[in-house]
């Protein structure tokens, strides 16, 4: 019996997901069999994990308003006009 391959299609929907941590063993280790095959799909993961990061840190930018308010008025208030 040949093992379940997954097509690229099949992938893609499980790149969140296997980015995210949260597939099943199997699943897993058959995203990263296609992985080592298939470099587009490679990319999509990369990319997905940049994302994710980028997010990560958007949202910790988020929870510090006060922080970046005070800077930027920092900022302003040290602008001076020659
Ligand atoms: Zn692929």
């Amino acid at each position: 019996m040949e093992s379940a391959k997954l097509n690229c299609d099949e992938i893609r929907k499980l790149i969140s997901a296997y980015v995210d941590h949260e597939l099943s063993p199997e699943k897993n280790r058959a995203v990263l069999l296609h992985l080592k095959e298939c470099p587009v799909c490679h990319n999509l993961v990369l990319e997905e994990v940049r994302i994710k990061q980028a997010v990560q840190q958007f949202g910790q930018k988020m929870k510090a308003p006060e922080h970046l308010k005070r800077k930027l008025r920092e900022e302003l208030g040290g602008v001076k006009i020659m």
